[in-house]
């Protein structure tokens, strides 16, 4: 069952379209990311789910009923926003009750649940502590407790790490996700972040100026990208201008020729081509190896070594490639040595050029 569904949801200001005839079905229970640059329309997407703003045109439903028009505040949805909008003057249990306050729930049921939340998010003994004390962290998993404090059938998340140093948001996103994935609570984030987009979601919803670029699994859209702007937003890719002869060969802007896996079935793309391989997947050879099909001359031109991954940037004469391995995968790697970058056929992928602007 799909709970929500968004149907050609537009939102118009003045004259500029900030979310252009979306179609969405967010799954049960699952985590779903919106990705894109800054102002490809995310935050108005989600905005209008939570009833924020109204759309221009099309409609929402949430458990088969219209919410299109339903205020916020009837919608039952837990929101946490990149300006966390903690009370500062209440302590970590009052801010996380506030929900259930505004419900006129219980005394006695309040405090039970403020228990139970605490334990969830690892704060028990923080109670009675004013929020202003807290860390940004701490202050993170408050504003989710709060958020999900009284049991929403929706969470809705924007940029909600935005304002941590990394390694707390990296450590951030496994709990919220671990929470969220024991919970099972259906839940909506904006990220710009491909890589917390990736570390979190069920699904990816990549967005492009107001539209929706493509819609699936982390994986899948990584390795299967529909268009040159997925490609380069998600994850690192070797993009590379080719020209295509429909019989399996792609020719690179060096003048070599490489075998690729999908090009007949590519054969009849019009317009620009590119070709897309990952860092990962190409592997460096020796002239020792020998030359062959697939294996590119080039020089080793720089070396990023961080100890458990290696990359290396590879002058191939007329482009450059990224390679990605392991100091202990390839020992003895130098800048200036002369290698043969081999792109497995199947590795290589042909996607369509992005439009000019
Ligand atoms: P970011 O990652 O920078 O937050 P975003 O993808 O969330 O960006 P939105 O905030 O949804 O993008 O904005 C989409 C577009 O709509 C932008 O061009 C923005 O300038 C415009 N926009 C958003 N809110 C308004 C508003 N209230 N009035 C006018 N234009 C707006």
């Amino acid at each position: 069952m799909n709970p929500l569904t968004l149907k050609a949801v537009t939102k118009r200001f003045n004259a500029a379209c900030a979310v252009d005839h979306v179609d969405l079905s967010v799954p049960d229970g699952k985590l779903v990311c919106f990705l894109g640059p800054s102002g490809c329309g995310k935050t108005t997407l989600l905005r209008m789910i939570a009833g924020l703003e109204m759309p221009s045109a099309g409609n929402i439903t949430f458990g088969g009923r219209d919410i299109t028009h339903t205020p916020a505040n009837r919608r039952d949805f837990g929101m946490v926003f990149q300006a966390l909008a903690l009370f500062p003057h209440m302590t970590v249990a009052q801010n996380i009750a506030y929900p259930l306050r505004l419900r006129k729930t219980g005394a006695a049921e309040q405090a039970r649940r403020v228990t139970e939340l605490l334990e969830m998010i690892q704060l028990p003994y923080m109670r009675d502590r004013p929020v202003t004390q807290l860390s940004g962290g701490q202050r993170q998993r408050v504003a989710i407790a709060r958020a999900i404090a009284s049991s929403p059938k929706l969470l809705l998340l924007d940029e909600p790490l935005s304002a941590l140093d990394a390694k707390l948001r990296e450590a951030m996103q496994v709990e919220i996700r671990l929470l969220q994935q024991r919970l099972g609570i259906t839940t909506i984030m904006v990220t710009h972040d491909q890589r917390e987009a990736m570390t979190m979601a069920d699904e990816i919803v990549v967005m492009e100026k107001g539209r929706i670029a493509q819609v699936g699994k982390p994986l899948d859209i990584y390795r299967d990208p529909v268009s040159e702007f997925v490609a380069d937003f998600i994850g690192l890719g070797n993009i590379l201008p080719v020209s295509h002869d429909g019989q399996g060969q792609v020719t690179l802007p060096g003048g070599q020729r490489v075998a690729v896996a999908n090009a007949a079935s590519t054969g009849s793309q019009s317009g620009d081509i590119r070709l897309l391989i990952r860092p990962e997947d190409i592997h460096l050879k020796t002239f020792a190896d020998g030359v062959g099909p697939n294996r590119l001359a080039g020089k080793i031109t720089f070396i990023r070594d961080v100890g458990a991954t290696l990359e290396a940037t590879i002058d191939c004469a007329g482009f450059t490639l990224t390679a990605a391995t392991t100091p202990r995968e390839t020992p003895g790697l130098a800048l200036g040595m002369p290698v043969l970058a081999e792109l497995p056929a199947q590795a290589c992928k042909l996607i369509a050029a992005r439009a000019a602007h």
